[in-house]
């Protein structure tokens, strides 16, 4: 699915030879202290004292509205049954129907479902689409699968969880493991038990109803807020030196656009390992992109060195940028970040720990709410184009994503500046504000 010429046994067995230029360091998440949902349910609470939530309000935006859990039985190339356990958790739908990605990652479960689920919730409240927050996800490792398993996983899990998705119900998109082909098996499997419903699934392929830019729409907001922060702060991007953590969908498209406004991506990783510059220059993105698709992984880049993943975290530059999993700023290595800005493109990327230790050494954090936000927003322009058979063209796209997120950036500024509060807390207290204030007229729980 991921097209690697190489596997993930492949790779491991050549990291551990000593004269492979591969080096297989995977991150470490959390730690011991810290879980995705410990770290969204802290976010929340900050928020919700600071607009003065009630312990009914807490409570209602709080609980999931609904969980599902699926066993999905799949028949492997080889004869043998593989059991595998899906995930889908519906966390609020009071602003519109739930929405969010599908993770297919060998460490997926319950809780970190529930987790995304809710920070989905607030993502779209901050950036004012109409949706809620919804998360998907299948534990197993795409890159062990062949392309006709994973497309027999796909469809048993939308023939197990279709009667809880749809246009107004809930509506998937890719994450971690994922992509548009999957979210072709999607639509396919959805519509020929429901009817024809381009709109139960964003970022398909082009030929299937999907946007144009939608693929590449989260790494492009990814340099669209760093790019309205420098404007607002009288910052200039250029020769500005980015190292980015994860090489997928939105690392590699980060990278890409970051290097179009001038910056210098001086080192990149992914779960096989990392590569920087040599002397400080800016790496070749283009080239690094094709060898990373021809490859399977950045490692073993001609001319650059090997880093690990978690000396990357310290690399010398001035913007940083977690673009994998959770959980990777903490307590324990927080203090190593010598960047100045935490461009956070992954979700939950940093625990609340490392939150205060970057504060107190006056690193600005960019929050994932905002940052990531343009994929969420891409694919309300995708969706509410499929309702009305409608279909943008890739400039009108890219207008209105800048427009929506420079919106947003503004507003969480604002705020953070009237109140002297981080910027994540100013974009949660937003975000939670917006879904209780939804959730109050509709009869459900309102402030006394
Ligand atoms: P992806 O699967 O395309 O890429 C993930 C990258 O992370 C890969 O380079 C992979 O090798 C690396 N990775 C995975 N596990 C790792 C590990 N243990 N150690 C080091 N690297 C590891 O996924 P993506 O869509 O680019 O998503 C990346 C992050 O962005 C996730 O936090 C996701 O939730 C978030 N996000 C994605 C979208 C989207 O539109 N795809 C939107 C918003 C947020």
């Amino acid at each position: 699915m991921k097209q690697a010429l190489v596997t993930t046994k492949e790779l491991q067995v050549a990291a551990t030879d000593p004269g492979s230029a591969l080096c297989a360091t995977p991150i470490t998440v959390y730690g011991s202290t810290w879980t995705a949902e410990s770290i969204v349910s802290r976010n929340f609470e900050l928020a919700a004292d600071l607009v003065a939530l009630n312990e009914e309000q807490r409570q209602v935006l709080r609980t999931p509205f609904r969980e599902t859990k699926v066993s999905l039985p799949v028949r492997m190339d080889d004869g043998t049954m593989e059991v595998f356990t899906g995930y889908r958790v519906q966390h609020s739908g009071a602003r519109g129907p739930a929405k969010g990605g599908i993770r297919f990652h060998p460490v997926v479960d319950e809780a970190e479902i529930r987790a995304l689920a809710q920070v989905m919730t607030w993502k779209t409240a901050l950036v004012d689409v109409p949706f809620g927050g919804a998360k998907g996800g299948i534990a197993c490792d795409p890159a062990q699968l062949s392309g006709a398993e994973l497309e027999r996983l796909t469809r048993r899990y939308v023939a197990r969880i279709h009667r809880v998705l749809g246009p107004y119900r809930d509506v998937p998109a890719p994450d971690v493991g994922t992509n548009p082909q999957v979210m072709g098996w999607i639509l396919d499997e959805f519509s020929s038990r429901q009817g024809y419903s381009p709109a139960c699934v964003t970022s398909k392929p082009i030929e299937l109803g999907g946007l144009r830019g939608r693929n590449q729409a989260t790494g492009r907001g990814v340099a669209i807020v760093l790019s309205e922060h420098a404007d607002s702060t009288g910052l200039s991007l250029a020769h500005l030196k980015v190292v980015i953590q994860g090489f997928g969908n939105v690392g590699s498209n980060a990278a890409r656009f970051l290097a179009e406004c001038g910056c210098d991506i001086v080192a990149v990783s992914d779960v096989f390992g990392g590569i920087r510059s040599r002397g400080g220059r800016g790496l070749p993105i283009d080239e690094l992109i094709e060898h990373a698709a021809r490859r399977g992984t950045v490692a073993g880049f001609p001319g650059a060195e090997p880093v690990s993943n978690e000396d990357l975290l310290g690399l010398d530059c001035d913007v940083l940028v977690p673009a994998a999993l959770e959980g990777v700023l903490r307590g324990d290595n927080a203090r190593k970040v010598k960047a100045k800005i935490v461009l956070e493109a992954a979700n939950l990327p940093t625990t609340p720990e490392a939150d205060e230790i970057l504060g107190t050494m006056g690193v600005v954090v960019l929050p994932d709410l905002l940052v990531n936000a343009g994929g969420v927003i891409a694919s309300y322009f995708e969706w509410s184009q499929n309702l009305q058979q409608a279909r943008w063209t890739e400039d009108r796209v890219s207008e209105e994503l800048d427009h929506y997120l420079r919106h947003a950036y503004g507003a969480v500024a604002r705020r953070a500046e009237r109140e002297r509060i981080s910027l994540r807390r100013a974009a949660y207290g937003i975000a939670v504000e917006r879904v209780a204030r939804a959730e109050a007229l509709r009869g459900i729980a309102a402030s006394r």
